[in-house]
């Protein structure tokens, strides 16, 4: 398949370029210079292969796209909310894939590291994160327990001067060519507890997970710990209990959100273009009102949650938003997205099923955005939960 020029053209129908700071535009900008550049032109022969193109490792840190709201003195970006928002997009709007790597890098391994690390654990760990000399993972979902994690059986007992850690973790992003993994699990009080795990260590594996159809250029393995001695000093000093994780996920679906819009917007601008230039019993099919009413649906969508990620993003800077506004706007971007990738699909009529354009990868991508991270029903339930005070997950 011959290397494609990426002629998107970013919606902005209520010209939101207005809310953003000089800088935020700059940061946008450069991240879809490099997505034209870099990912375009070989994303669709990577998921083909269903191969996950380690190259962007590197790269994604030398344009400082892990960890961007980690201080600066750790390696991160120092940068504010809705930079790190348009970074997730502009990548999602090549491959959720890419933005995957980028959203786990950053919020799930980074993050956690930054907040519930030791001062020794940052030195260690973040600057080799954030450059993309190291890859990390992050290890909560088990077979038997995805949407309810606290039910974890992997364990860590204290051996005296190490820990021991058993179990096993399924469905993790990066864990293939991670170096290192942070990974959740109970200690002998049952309480849940964070540790960093390295490649290498006695009786770590990461067996690869074969035969998705979905995020295909991102690589997913399973996380088994077969008495892994683990140094004391790997453990999270300062976090115990589910808000541990949840606290990760949390600024991980904020990147989502973002994120998930930017694959709906690749999916609508395709389309628009696609409409304007087939012709059809003597027509472009732009023209017919079948084909608007699919494009003016898509457009209103895009722009109502362009909205909500913008309105979001102020209060992730202020420190006001809250876990189930950030419910809200991951679930209201895949939900959106995978319906415009569905109505663009359709616009293309056949043409729309093949490798020629992005938006069947990104609907098939969809399929996972919407259910990792909290699937889509649980963020309806915690938004459910918030408005009405009662409880529906049990
Ligand atoms: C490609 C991919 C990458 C991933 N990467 C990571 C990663 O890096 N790290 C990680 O830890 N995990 C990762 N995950 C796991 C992901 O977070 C889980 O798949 C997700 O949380 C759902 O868990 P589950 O698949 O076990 O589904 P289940 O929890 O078994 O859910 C099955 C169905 O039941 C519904 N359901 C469950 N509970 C309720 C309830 N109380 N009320 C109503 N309906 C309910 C769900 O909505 C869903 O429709 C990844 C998953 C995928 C597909």
């Amino acid at each position: 398949m011959a290397a494609k020029t990426d002629l998107f053209q970013s919606p902005d129908y209520y010209l939101l370029d207005e809310l953003l700071t000089e800088e935020q535009r700059m940061v946008r900008e450069s991240i879809r210079n490099y997505v034209k550049k870099e990912i375009s032109p070989i994303i669709e022969e990577y998921a083909q292969r269903a191969e996950f193109p380690r190259q962007i490792v590197q790269q994604l840190g030398d344009i400082g796209c892990f960890g961007p709201t980690i201080p600066t003195q750790y390696g991160g970006g120092g940068m504010d909310y809705i930079s790190y928002g348009l970074m997730m997009q502009e990548l999602e709007r090549g491959d959720s894939g890419v933005r995957s790597t980028a959203s786990v890098q950053g919020s799930l391994v980074m993050f956690p590291i930054y907040a519930y690390g030791s001062e020794e654990q940052r030195q260690k760990y973040l600057p080799k994160l954030a450059s993309g000399e190291w890859l990390g993972c992050f290890g909560l979902t088990e077979p038997d327990h995805g949407s309810n994690p606290a039910g974890m059986v992997t364990t860590i007992k204290d051996a005296g001067d190490h820990l021991v850690l058993n179990g096993a973790k399924m469905w993790i992003s990066n864990a293939p060519f991670a170096q290192v993994a942070v990974v959740w699990a109970k200690n002998e009080a049952g309480e849940i507890q964070g540790l960093i795990v390295e490649r290498g260590m006695e009786g770590f594996t990461t067996p690869t997970t074969h035969g998705k159809w979905s995020l295909r250029a991102s690589a997913t393995g399973e996380l088994v710990f077969d008495h892994v001695k683990v140094p004391k000093e790997n453990i999270f000093p300062t976090i115990k209990g589910l808000k541990g994780p949840l606290g990760c996920l949390s600024k991980a679906r904020y990147g989502i959100a973002w994120g998930a819009l930017g694959a709906a917007m690749d999916c609508y601008d395709t389309a628009l273009r696609y409409s304007k230039e087939r012709v059809q019993f003597d027509r472009r099919i732009g023209g017919f009102q079948l084909q608007q009413k699919k494009l003016a649906e898509m457009i209103t969508e895009i722009t109502k949650a362009q909205l909500l990620v913008w309105r979001l993003g102020v209060l992730m800077n202020e420190g006001r938003a809250t876990p189930a506004q950030i419910s809200m706007a991951k679930r209201n971007s895949c939900e959106i997205a995978a319906n415009i990738a569905r109505d663009a699909r359709q616009l293309l009529g056949g043409m729309g099923i093949t490798g020629e354009y992005s938006i069947m990868r990104h609907m098939m991508n969809l399929e996972s955005v919407i259910t990792y991270e909290g699937t889509h029903d649980i963020h309806l339930l915690i938004t459910g939960m918030d408005v009405t005070g009662l409880n529906a997950f049990k």
